[in-house]
């Protein structure tokens, strides 16, 4: 039977352990922190149960939509009961705040209301996202895999679809902005950067233009819901499609090495000592980790390894958990971003802050009388270390998240009963991540995420470090595109079968 180690039990660690496993191979995912789920992880303290980072989702409820995570649920048997909501949040600028609402039309129409001349701009703007958007909906993220075999599998299986495909390779490849170029005012040209900013941690010129079409199409096409019981729901979904399949989880099991002999990879080395030996492992580590600290220097080429550390990390962040008294709250929204200044970049740290308070969807996860939240704001890595100033500097830090939720929830400061203050120090320790960063700054048009190839035999890699890049949709199209290359285009054939895909 073939076997493999996954290193990471995050999103896209899960998504090809589970799927691995689902194709009869023997896994073993090993998770360094006591909680799977990396950047997706659920912790309770005092009976709130909190996110530790993502909280935008869609199409968990909904078997047609393009979210590859809900592909693979439904290949591994599971689900995720989701609460499905409109609008997705609300952006609050300095001079205005207004509701983001899912469907295309409605959003435009808000968008009318501050510049008519702007949603004539972003209605062509939108057609062109949506156009992309059908194109990408006829070949399902479970085909694809990364290598020579894809070409005859789609051909073979989705003719047509690859037909209609064709005359949108040009906004495949290009960015964001490259669609934003007949559209002038700075209005739409400031929301798009916005929302582009949520999305990849990088401004309209910086996106590639597929995330974006992938996510408006989503939002009008699809739903966009909330998981019952929080992002840990998912991941407890996709542990379970893993045990399912026969595949095995062990946390609390930091791997300190990858071995390589002769070129080939062999196994793992545990903090501890023990040895796993498997002659497939994959990496569910960052780029920075894996190529840096899980690998000896010799093991990889120079030059590949020196550009391979080379790649430009996105900032971290500060979090602000929070459990407070939810009296008077009952028509509070879930979702809130708050850009506190319209002269700063959307991406200087502390400017832009996001905000989810998702008991407003799930109440169960407070206790009564309560809301749960979780806000946080890019802040660089550099300069922060656990000496005499931490705390103070910790608590400066956060005083932009503290102002971004008094915008939302007037008297805040009076309603706490639980408070947790999180440094990019924390971000990369609970995350096992190189400097706590969101991910790889990989402008459009400026360089692409590499595949799941490495130069080692045997040796892979998945996650918000490979193609397509950053997200909870992304990385578990990473852990797609490494199983299906693990395996025969036969026998992922079978499986898009049985989802009639
Ligand atoms: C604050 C925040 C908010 C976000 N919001 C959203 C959102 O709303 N919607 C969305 O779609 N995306 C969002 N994202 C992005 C998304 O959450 C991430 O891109 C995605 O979850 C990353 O998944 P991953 O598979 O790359 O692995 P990670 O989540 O990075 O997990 C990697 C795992 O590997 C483990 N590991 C590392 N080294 C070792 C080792 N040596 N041995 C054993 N285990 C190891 C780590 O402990 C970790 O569990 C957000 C991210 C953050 C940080």
């Amino acid at each position: 039977m073939n076997s493999a180690i996954i290193i990471g039990s995050g999103i896209g660690g899960l998504t090809v352990g589970a799927l691995l496993a689902r194709y009869g191979w023997q896994v073993q995912v090993c998770e360094s922190h006591r909680i799977p789920g990396g950047a997706a992880h659920s912790f309770k303290r005092r009976g709130f149960e909190f996110d530790s980072g993502p909280s935008f989702y869609c199409g968990l409820s909904d078997p047609t939509s393009l979210n590859p995570l809900q592909q693979v649920l439904q290949v591994l048997g599971e689900c995720v009961p989701a609460v499905a909501y409109d609008p997705l949040g609300y952006y609050h600028f300095p001079e205005v705040s207004w509701p983001i609402r899912c469907k295309t039309a409605e959003y435009r129409a808000e968008i009318a209301r501050h510049t008519p001349q702007g949603a004539n701009e972003f209605a062509r703007l939108e057609q062109r996202l949506l156009a992309l958007y059908q194109g990408l909906q006829g070949i399902p993220t479970l085909a694809l895999r990364a290598d020579w075999q894809l070409l005859p599998l789609l051909l073979g299986r989705y003719p047509l679809q690859v037909l209609r495909l064709l005359p949108q390779l040009g906004a495949i490849q290009g960015s964001m902005a490259d669609l934003m170029q007949d559209v002038q005012d700075p209005w739409v040209r400031r929301l798009m950067d916005l929302e582009c900013f949520l999305l990849s941690g990088l401004k309209a010129e910086g996106t590639v233009a597929p995330e974006m079409a992938f996510m408006f199409g989503e939002r009008s096409r699809s739903v966009v819901d909330y998981p019952i019981g929080g992002s840990g729901a998912i991941v407890q979904a996709l542990i379970r499609g893993l045990h399912r399949w026969g595949g095995q989880l062990h946390c609390n099991a930091h791997v300190e090495k990858i071995l390589v002999k002769s070129g080939k990879v062999v196994g793992v080395r545990l903090r501890g000592g023990e040895e796993l030996q498997a002659p497939v492992v994959i990496s569910n580590a960052t780029v920075w980790d894996t190529y840096q600290t899980l690998l000896k220097p010799e093991d990889l080429p120079a030059t590949y390894r020196q550009q391979a550390l080379a790649t430009p990390a996105i900032a971290s962040f500060m979090h602000l958990h929070l459990g407070i008294r939810a009296k008077g709250l009952e028509t509070l929204a879930g979702h809130h971003v708050v850009v506190h200044s319209t002269e700063q970049d959307v991406t200087s740290p502390g400017n832009t802050c996001m905000i989810s308070i998702p008991s407003v969807w799930d109440a169960t996860l407070a206790p009564p009388g309560h809301h749960v939240i979780h806000a946080y704001t890019l802040e660089p890595y550099a300069g922060w270390q656990r000496d005499a100033g931490y705390t103070t500097r910790k608590r400066e830090r956060a005083e932009p998240l503290f102002r971004a939720l008094e915008k939302v929830i007037p008297g805040l400061r009076d309603r706490i009963v639980l408070e947790l203050i999180g440094t990019p120090l924390t971000h990369a320790r609970y995350l096992r991540c190189y400097q706590g960063t969101y991910g790889p700054a990989i402008a459009a048009k400026q360089g692409m995420f590499p595949s799941c190839h490495t130069p080692i035999a045997g040796l892979y890699r998945v996650g918000h470090t490979t193609l397509p890049g950053i997200g909870v949709p992304a990385v578990a199209a990473s852990g797609i595109l490494c199983a299906n290359t693990l395996v025969s285009p036969q026998q992922t054939s079978k499986l898009l079968q049985l989802l009639n895909l």
